[in-house]
């Protein structure tokens, strides 16, 4: 299978002005399409150096994905670097020439030589039409090697990824490409790799891929076959095996977040949300929001970071913080309970814990977490141990995961 070099240029991402989102944008694009991408490399704008990077990654990789350096000033030289590598001659072709003229009339810049040189591409490439900026992108193939050369701007990197490049490659490769996401939580990374690494190993079609991302896993099945019912057959059958092996680990298949599931099932069973949330402030509310149509199950939320707000707003009673401690399973069962009442909402979730950097008044160790749920059948509280990990940040994400995972 192709085995592919991203080759970034621009000397903004050597000093480090920039981060190489684009590399990003199109490691992610390339291996959801079953491409091998085994090389990121970057090089400045330096025709010499760029020469080097171009002789070293057609040795190694047949298909070859420029960013950067397109555009109409002297530090840009992808094309010439790229033409004059695999002894192809520029030539202007013409459609750009004109949608330049026109990109200058709409956007009201005045054209020079240089905008016109835009429009030099490599004799017998494929045109990639720019219809998000001016500089066009192009492709072609020599001596067995595919070279795909696209604008730096993200802004313009990314449509052109999506709407040019993936209809090339997908002409290139014989067959279809097709892969299913599990995605599970409440499994480490390592220990969800340990499972499978036998089958893993022995696997070729489908292959299996595990990724860690924020406390959640994901397991990709991708299968190549001639056609997409072929490559969904070999497919069906992997994702039910390994559904049936992590069981309730496995919270969705093919879908963008535990809160998505969540709210999903809460509007099937005609159901609504709410938060009380302390440690994580605000942080469920906003991914619960984040879920679009979220309006139709998510009433509201309420960050109640001080024991005053508890109380008052909340009516978590003054005893139990008094004598548990704010961190406590019995103020955050009183928290979720008090988010029903004061929400009027069918299911209410809260939070509560050290986020650190420090312990809290009453000895808790950073990392220290209760989550509860209130139903109207009874309210359930998980007592999480996050450990001292440092940062603020993950710790929130850790238990808000938590708290949908209950819901
Ligand atoms: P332009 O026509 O805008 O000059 P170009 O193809 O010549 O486009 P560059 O000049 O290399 O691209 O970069 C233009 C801008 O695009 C950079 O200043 C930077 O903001 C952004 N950019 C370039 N390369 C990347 C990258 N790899 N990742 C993210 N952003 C990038
Ligand atoms: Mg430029």
């Amino acid at each position: 299978s192709h085995t592919v070099e991203i080759l970034s240029v621009g000397t903004e991402l050597l000093l480090g002005n920039i981060a190489n989102t684009d590399a990003q944008m199109l490691s992610q694009g390339l291996s959801a399409l079953g491409l091998n991408v085994y090389w990121h490399t970057v090089v400045g704008d330096n025709p010499q150096r760029a020469k080097e990077a171009v002789e070293l990654a057609r040795k190694r990789a047949d298909i070859i994905i420029t960013t950067g350096g397109l555009g109409p000033t002297c530090d840009d030289l992808t094309k010439n670097v790229l033409a004059e590598a695999f002894g192809k001659k520029l030539v202007y072709d013409e459609e750009s020439l004109e949608r330049i003229k026109a990109y200058g009339k709409a956007t009201g810049r005045p054209l020079t030589e240089n905008n016109f040189q835009q429009a030099l591409v490599p004799e017998g490439c494929t045109v990639l039409t720019n219809n998000w900026g001016s500089a066009p992108g192009c492709a072609f193939e020599a001596d067995g090697v595919h070279v795909i050369m696209l604008p730096g701007p993200p802004s313009e990197c990314t449509p052109m990824f999506r709407y040019r490049v993936v209809p090339y490659l997908h002409a290139l490769s014989e067959g279809v490409i097709a892969s299913h996401t599990l995605k599970l939580f409440g499994i480490g990374e390592s220990a969800m790799e340990a499972q499978l690494r036998d089958q893993m190993n022995a696997m070729a079609n489908p292959t299996l891929a595990p990724y860690a991302k924020e406390g959640e896993c994901e397991l990709r099945v991708t299968a190549k076959a001639p056609t997409m019912e072929e490559a969904q057959a070999l497919l069906l059958p992997k994702v039910e095996e390994l559904k049936q092996h992590f069981g309730a680990l496995v919270y969705g298949v093919d879908v963008p977040s535990l809160e998505f599931v969540v709210e999903n099932l809460l509007r099937e069973k005609g159901l609504t949300i709410g938060t009380a949330e302390s440690c994580t402030g605000g942080l469920m509310a906003k991914r619960l929001t984040d879920v679009s149509g979220a309006s139709q199950v998510f009433k509201g939320g309420i960050v109640s970071y001080t024991n005053e707000v508890k109380h008052n707003v909340l009516g978590v009673p003054q005893e139990l913080l008094d004598q548990y401690g704010a961190v406590s399973a019995p103020v955050a069962q009183a928290m979720a309970e008090g988010a029903r009442r004061a929400l009027g909402c069918d299911i209410a979730l809260s939070s509560t814990g050290v986020a650190g950097p420090d312990k809290d008044d009453w000895d808790n160790e950073v990392g220290t977490m209760f989550v509860a749920i209130a139903t109207p059948e009874g309210t359930h509280v998980r007592a999480l141990h996050l450990g001292n990990r440092p940062v603020r940040a993950r710790l929130r994400t850790q238990t808000a995961h938590h708290a949908f995972d209950l819901a």
